[in-house]
């Protein structure tokens, strides 16, 4: 596991909140049948299975930390084997107290992107991170919480709207600057408002891609798409646009749901092919 990397002057580090069960990957990726597997199935199944990882990454610029994203929570999550989240003791493990937390910015309004951003224990929610601004792309809010999306995402209902009557909410989209050296892409498909975060620091670059990727075989392979993709087209689109821009400007990606030993990497391309690089 890539634990903290620096691109110019950020730091860019990793937290795993959760390990859910293995999955059919037909599940995964309802379009793909077990022939288009076969050429890619030793490198990225687990005896035949689809292993996501719920990773996530804080980025610390010009004297704020940010966080990218809050995981499932705490849980146990029954929709995920009763697993229970870990990102607040992972957090702490790296030196970061939620009070240290200036920003949350979220990819998208997804339940393993959203989970940590209030204590849901007591009567009224409390932000987690007492300190931070949560970030929340504009045409995610207006997707999710249409009154038809909104009975279906009870973790938006849950973890994402209090944040209004809180006062800790502000919408975002394509082109934000977090900083001056932290920026966001807007990248729909996955969700309506999909962002990927991109750094930039003396030359050097990262993109933290949230949802854009959930396999490295995507890379290889841009067509396949998540069950979970809201629009296919766009998804694909979007994958193709930050994998050209990853290889051609030799970017450092971070990809959460990316098995814990090749989570950051590069884009390379070699014969007319791209592959994945672990760092
Ligand atoms: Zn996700």
């Amino acid at each position: 596991m890539v634990d903290k990397f620096t691109v110019g002057n950020v730091e860019i580090g990793a937290v795993l909140d959760m390990i859910p069960p293995p999955r059919d990957p037909r599940d995964f990726f309802p379009e793909v049948t077990k022939e288009d597997w076969t050429p890619y199935e030793s490198d990225v199944l687990v005896n035949g299975q689809f292993q996501l990882y719920c990773g996530h990454f804080f980025v610390r610029s010009q004297g704020k930390t940010i966080m990218v994203d809050t995981g499932m929570g705490p849980g146990p999550h029954a929709t995920r084997g009763n697993r229970t989240g870990n990102l607040i003791n992972q957090l702490a493990a790296k030196g970061i107290r939620p009070e240290d937390v200036d920003m949350v910015v979220h990819t998208h309004l997804h339940a393993d992107h959203v989970g940590w951003n209030l204590d849901l224990s007591k009567a009224t929610p409390r932000p987690n991170f007492p300190n931070a601004r949560y970030l929340v792309p504009r045409d995610d809010w207006d997707h999710f919480t249409r009154p038809e999306n909104l009975s279906n995402a009870p973790w938006v209902r849950d973890s994402v709207v209090p944040l209004e009557a809180l006062g800790l909410m502000d919408f975002f989209g394509n082109g934000y600057s977090i900083t001056n050296e932290v920026t966001t892409l807007a990248t729909p498909g996955h969700t309506p408002g999909h962002v990927v975060v991109l750094v930039s620091s003396q030359g050097q670059r990262a993109m933290i891609v949230g949802d854009v990727l959930h396999s490295k075989v995507q890379v290889q392979q841009p067509s396949w798409c998540a069950a979970a993709d809201t629009n296919k087209s766009d998804s694909m689109r979007s994958r193709e646009d930050l994998l050209r821009r990853a290889e051609t400007q030799d970017y450092i990606v971070a990809a959460g749901h990316f098995p814990l030993d090749a989570h950051v990497g590069r884009v390379v391309a070699r014969n007319g092919r791209r592959y994945w690089q672990p760092l």
